[in-house]
C-alpha cells in the first residue's frame, strides 16, 4: 500500500480536484482506493455526495480512538463508506476535526493515528489517498508522516508562487524534524496558458524548484466544475477533455516514480 498526501497551506489551488481525479484515474486502472478527508470543511465528502454531518461514524471516531490495533481496525471499518467509484471507498470527514489540535494537545504520538489506523489495513488496498486541510496542524502532521509522497498542487500565480515558497520550507522543516523522507512532487493547476502571467510563474517554479516540478501541468478546464456539480470526476464525466488527460498523465507518472 502507497500513500500520497495532497498537500498546500492555501486553499482553491485543486487539493480536492486533485484528490478525486487521481483517485478515478487509479480507479480505472483497476486499483483499490481509499481516500481520506482530512478536511474538516468535508469538501471531499460532499463532493462524493456524503454528509459527513450527519454521519454517525467519521474521521473524528479514528482520532479519539484507543490507539491499539484491534479498536483502530474496527472503527476504521465502522467508518469506510464507498463511494460512487468503483473501488473507491472514503473516510469522511467531520467538522469536529477542526477542534482536533486542542482535544489531542496533551496526547503523545498524537501526529502517528493516521499511520496506525493505515497499518491496520494495508493488505486491503492498493493506494490511499489523503486530502489535506489547508492548515498547518495535527491533521497535516498525520498526513505527511503517513505518506510515501507529498503532491503539492500549486496555482500559477505570483502571489501563489510566494505561498509555494514558504510551503516548500515548511515541509522541508517538518520531514527533518519527523524523520520522514517523502518525495515532493509540485503540480501545477489552474494553468491558463493564454496569460503571459501563468507562464512567466511557471517558469519561476521551474527555475527555483526544479527537482520538485512535475514537467507537465493541470490546465484550466471548466469540465471540471461541470464534474463537481453531479459529483463525479472529470475522467467520468469527461474522458476526452484536457483535464481528464492531464490527471491521466500525473497519475501514470506518479506510478512511473514508485
Ligand atoms: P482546494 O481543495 O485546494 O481548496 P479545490 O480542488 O476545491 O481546491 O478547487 C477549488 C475550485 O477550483 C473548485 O471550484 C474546483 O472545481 C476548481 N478547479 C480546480 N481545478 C480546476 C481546473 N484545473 N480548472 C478549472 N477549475 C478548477
Ligand atoms: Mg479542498
Amino acid at each position: 500500500m502507497k500513500v500520497w498526501s495532497l498537500v498546500n497551506q492555501k486553499g482553491g489551488v485543486g487539493k480536492t480536484t486533485s484528490t478525486i481525479s487521481i483517485a478515478a484515474c487509479l480507479s480505472a486502472l483497476g486499483k483499490r482506493v481509499l481516500l481520506i478527508d482530512l478536511d474538516p470543511q468535508s469538501s471531499l465528502s460532499y463532493y462524493l455526495g456524503i454528509d459527513s454531518d450527519t454521519l454517525q461514524h467519521t474521521l473524528f471516531d479514528v482520532f479519539t480512538s484507543p490507539q491499539n490495533t484491534v479498536k483502530l481496525k474496527a472503527i476504521v471499518n465502522k467508518v469506510t463508506v464507498q463511494t460512487s467509484i468503483q473501488n473507491v471507498t472514503l473516510l469522511p470527514s467531520h467538522m469536529a476535526l477542526s477542534t482536533i489540535d486542542n482535544a489531542l494537545s496533551q496526547q503523545t504520538g498524537k501526529g502517528l493515528i493516521i499511520k496506525n489506523a493505515l497499518d491496520c489495513i494495508s493488505s486491503d488496498y492498493d493506494y490511499v489517498l489523503i486530502d489535506c486541510p489547508p492548515v498547518l496542524g495535527v491533521l497535516m502532521i498525520n498526513a505527511i508522516t503517513s505518506s510515501d509522497k507529498l503532491i503539492l498542487p500549486t496555482q500559477t500565480e505570483y502571489l501563489a508562487f510566494q505561498g509555494l515558497q514558504r510551503m516548500m520550507s515548511t515541509l522541508e522543516k517538518l520531514r527533518t524534524n519527523l524523520k520522514q523522507d517523502a518525495r515532493i512532487l509540485i503540480v501545477p493547476t489552474l494553468f491558463d496558458r493564454r496569460y503571459n502571467a501563468a507562464i512567466r510563474t511557471y517558469s519561476l517554479i521551474r527555475e527555483t524548484f526544479k527537482e520538485s516540478l512535475w514537467k507537465g501541468y493541470i490546465p484550466i478546464d471548466t469540465k471540471f466544475r461541470d464534474a463537481s456539480a453531479i459529483g463525479a470526476s472529470i475522467v467520468e464525466v469527461a474522458p476526452e477533455s484536457r483535464g481528464a488527460f492531464a490527471y491521466e498523465k500525473l497519475t501514470n507518472d506518479l506510478l512511473k516514480h514508485e
